[in-house]
């Protein structure tokens, strides 16, 4: 089994609330032909040293890694093992994991929080050609400005769905009043609105202010794998899984499935990462409401392969 780390670069500066990044390290595993990679994201600060040095300790692919060993090794050592299992039955890993077909479900597009509204527009209007729900990253700092980029693309994108993702940019209070506005400039979904750094407190708040939101409210960062769903469940509609989360593809089924039992809507998602990483998420996409992994697009250098969207927006493995 080979492992090493990868420098991805990406096409330009990626905003979001928790920051700017320009460029992400993946954790690479091969073995006999079948790659596996997981990210490194600043939010979870993880040591790539450290993980790299963890997998290295593994003499054959199925043996099992330690507990605390860092999530992206586990995650990559994980999906290694699954792609493998699936290559050897001479079956789509969704088939083999007996998933719902994931082929030619819409896919989100995310835009970063812009620098410029006139090129945003553009930039919207372009996107919406091929893209028919677009996710829009708000928690700028500036109110006033999250409620222009929602104005600008939906003017930019009449006919498309529209969706948001604060990274708990704003603070319950300013949730409480942008919520319905943004749900009457037609926005249709908000992600993480309040922070997930002080626990309950700001989505008991967010949910006293407004008891009945006008549009679902979903947890991202707040739900990190199942055992954080049962307590968010009361002050959300949805959540947001990610492989990298739940640091197996086990723990996001156990996930989605206990989102499903509370009766919560699923968004499948993604950290930046390439095409090898969004392919594995991509098997799960017939379990999701919200199919959004396009976090290869932001690459300059993608290794390609795998996971296609066709022109009207629509996932093809
Ligand atoms: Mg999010």
């Amino acid at each position: 089994m080979r492992c090493e780390l990868r420098t991805l670069q990406l096409t330009e500066p990626f905003r979001i609330a928790h920051g700017t990044s320009t460029e992400r390290t993946v954790l690479r595993l091969s073995h006999d032909g079948v790659i596996a990679e997981a990210p490194f994201v600043p939010y979870y600060a993880e040591s790539p040293e450290a993980a790299l040095a963890a997998v290295r300790e593994l003499r054959d692919p199925f043996d099992s890694l330690p507990a605390d060993t860092p999530r992206a090794a586990r995650l990559a050592h994980d999906v290694l093992k699954h792609l493998l299992l699936a290559r050897s039955a001479a079956l789509p890993l969704w088939q083999h994991l007996h998933f719902p077909n994931p082929n030619g479900r819409l896919v989100v597009r995310s835009l970063g929080i812009p620098s410029d509204l006139v090129a945003f527009r553009q930039r919207v209007a372009d996107t919406a050609r091929q893209f028919h729900v677009l996710k829009l990253k708000l928690g700028s700092g500036d109110v006033a400005y999250d409620l222009d980029i929602v104005r600008v693309a939906r003017e930019a994108a009449p006919d498309a769905t529209l969706i948001a993702d604060a990274n708990g940019g704003w603070s319950a209070e300013q949730a409480v009043d942008l919520i319905p506005r943004l749900a009457a400039l037609g926005l249709t979904m908000i992600e993480q609105p309040v922070t997930h750094r002080e626990g309950l407190a700001p989505w008991m708040a967010l949910k006293a202010g407004l008891p009945t939101p006008p549009i679902p409210v979903f947890a991202d960062e707040s739900v990190q794998t199942s055992d954080d769903v049962p307590m968010i469940a009361p002050f959300i509609q949805g959540i947001s899984v990610k492989l990298l989360k739940c640091a197996t593809i086990g723990e996001a089924l156990t996930t989605i499935r206990l989102g499903r039992e509370l009766g919560k809507q699923v968004l499948l998602s993604c950290m930046i990462e390439s095409s090898h990483g969004i392919t594995v998420a991509a098997h799960l996409a017939g379990l999701a409401d919200y199919i959004d992994l396009d976090g290869h697009l932001y690459l300059a250098n993608d290794p390609g392969g795998g996971i296609t969207f066709d022109a009207d927006g629509r996932l093809h493995l």
